[in-house]
């Protein structure tokens, strides 16, 4: 049973078509929206400009599911409008994947063979981890805000009172 099971609204549009109605009116009309498997693996992919909403997400009318694709949508927006600490996150993202598998392992390897430099990289891999995480609360953050105001905006969901 989907978790948005006890929602109390059931919204006028997928999340699908409300990530496209938020994409056409702020211009991003490029940015494609596909569906892919799997649960949560809802994101936005910078490099082919593509929307990809997870199945549940995509086709579902609860406000969980247009909540998440409008979120996807925010950070879409965040790249159309050049958004500059998005670009700084998606540059980072690739060496704190690393950092996040690896950097314990590497300086534990330095450690251990009293290879001082190997010791200092594995710092150094951890510490892309870390500043990642640091840019990248803003960045969702930021995500979220401009999807809550295109979703009002849009009169897709009521403003709060
Ligand atoms: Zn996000």
């Amino acid at each position: 049973m989907p978790f948005f099971y006890f929602d109390p609204y059931y919204m006028p549009l997928t999340g699908a078509a409300a990530a496209r109605h938020i994409l056409d009116s702020a211009g991003a009309t490029d940015v494609e929206i596909e569906a892919v498997p799997g649960h949560l693996t809802d994101h936005y992919d910078p490099r082919s400009k593509v929307l990809r909403l997870s199945q549940d997400v995509y086709g579902d009318r609860s406000l969980a599911a247009v909540g998440i694709a409008a979120h996807e949508a925010g950070h879409a927006l965040q790249d159309a409008q050049g958004y500059s600490l998005m670009t700084i996150r998606n540059a980072a993202v690739g060496v704190a994947n690393i950092g996040s598998g690896f950097g314990f392992l590497v300086f534990m390897i330095g450690l251990g063979f009293a290879l001082k430099p190997i010791a200092w990289l594995g710092i150094a891999l951890f510490a892309a981890t870390v500043f990642f995480q640091l840019v990248n609360l803003p960045v969702e953050l930021d995500a979220s805000n401009r999807a809550k105001a295109q979703l009002v905006d849009l009169g897709i969901v009521p403003a709060e009172s």
